[in-house]
């Protein structure tokens, strides 16, 4: 089997898939008892937390665990919205989000809030200029995409913050940084709010990270016994796990990343030599996420016949496969290209066998279904 659809989900690391297990048998005492199971379990939780504060450069207590990313960006949207209500009804996002931003965005349109979005450049950046202009005295947040889950596109969210503080002071920025976290560095000092998940750094799924930072005020979604983002018993073997998996993640994270970079290069230097395939990786985006446009045959056929052959990548962003892809929409403006999109998403667990098995397989696979559409 050939896995590259990292950016969809990726596989839980052994050594990972071994403490969860350890730990859902040792560990099983409820970590808020006050039995020496239960302090057991609260000494490890709390290890796990100071883990995560210190491969992050964050404080604990801006760490809330959550069930996913879809989940975090729930609470740092609607959360602040609901808790700055008194400075304003007016948010804007960009066009190059993950699909449970603009579910989330729908939603607070219902309850009298205005959702603006940012225009970007055809390289994929924000626009500053739009950015500057829809920004007005209502403006309680923005949210930035750190990098866009189709086309791998990486926003610089420094600069974006200058630009918003130019306009007005107290913006809040969030970012949703899923496919960034692993991949690439992460300097939480840029943003005030952002959502993770585990799965997509080889944690199990049902595990995500919401940061807040201190200065803002955010509201909760759900309340409960104990006062936090996501109340009730805390899932000690998914935050162990998770913790694991970031510390394993980040670990030689430069040196992983040129491991990525030369299997990127490959790819495209591949994809480049077809004159019918458009390649929709601008200069910004990260080594890790590959799109491209076959414009004249169909993703579906194409996944198809390379799972034949054992091997799996995705068409656009697995949480809307089969639609039109927004993000190459926003970058090109052209439907024909969004409509046949693939997208092949690798890691450093990728080899370079795996690259060149794919290569020859695409290759063939393209040029006879290119016939057939002749
Ligand atoms: N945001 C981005 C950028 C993503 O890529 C994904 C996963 N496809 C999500 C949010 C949703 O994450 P989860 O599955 O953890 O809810």
């Amino acid at each position: 089997m050939i896995y590259l659809d990292y950016s969809s989900t990726t596989p839980v690391l052994p050594e990972v898939l071994d403490s969860f297990n350890k730990v859902t048998s040792e560990y099983f005492g409820n970590s808020n008892s006050l039995h020496s199971l239960g302090i057991k379990s609260k000494e490890l939780l709390d290890s796990a937390i100071n883990q995560v504060s210190e491969l992050l450069n964050i404080d604990k207590d801006t760490i809330t665990f959550t069930s996913g990313a879809t989940e975090s960006n729930n609470i740092a949207l609607i959360g602040t919205c609901l808790a700055n209500k008194d400075k304003g009804n007016h948010i804007i996002v960009s066009k190059l989000e993950h699909p449970s931003i603009y579910g989330i965005c729908d939603y607070l349109t219902t309850i009298g809030f205005k959702v603006s979005y940012v225009n970007n450049t055809q390289e994929g950046v924000i626009d500053f200029e739009d950015l500057k202009k829809k920004i007005t005295k209502d403006t309680i947040l923005v949210s930035i995409c750190m990098v866009n889950s189709e086309t791998g596109v990486r926003q610089p969210l420094r600069t974006i913050r200058q630009v918003m503080n130019k306009c007005k002071s107290g913006i809040i920025l969030h970012s949703d940084i899923t496919q960034a976290l692993g991949k690439i560095p992460v300097n939480f000092n840029d943003f005030d709010l952002a959502s993770a998940s585990g799965h997509k750094i080889h944690a199990p799924l049902g595990i995500g990270l919401f940061y807040k930072s201190k200065k803002v005020k955010v509201n909760s979604l759900l309340y409960g016994s104990t006062n936090s983002f996501h109340p009730g018993t805390y899932p000690l073997p998914l935050i162990v796990s998770f913790s694991k998996a970031l510390r394993i993640s980040l670990h030689e994270l430069e040196k992983k990343q040129e491991i990525v970079e030369k299997w990127s290069e490959k790819l495209l230097k591949n994809f480049s030599k077809f004159e019918n395939i458009k390649i929709n990786h601008p200069k910004y985006s990260i080594p890790h996420i590959i799109n491209i446009s076959l414009m004249n045959i169909k993703p579906e056929t194409f996944i198809h016949a390379l799972e034949k052959h054992e091997i799996y990548i995705s068409s656009n962003t697995a949480c809307s496969s089969g639609k039109l892809s927004t993000s190459v929409m926003a970058l090109y403006n052209d439907k024909k290209r969004a409509e046949t999109t693939l997208r092949i998403s690798i890691s450093p667990l990728t080899k370079l066998e795996e690259i060149t098995v794919f290569i020859n397989a695409f290759n063939g696979i393209y040029e006879k279904l290119s016939e057939l559409n002749d």
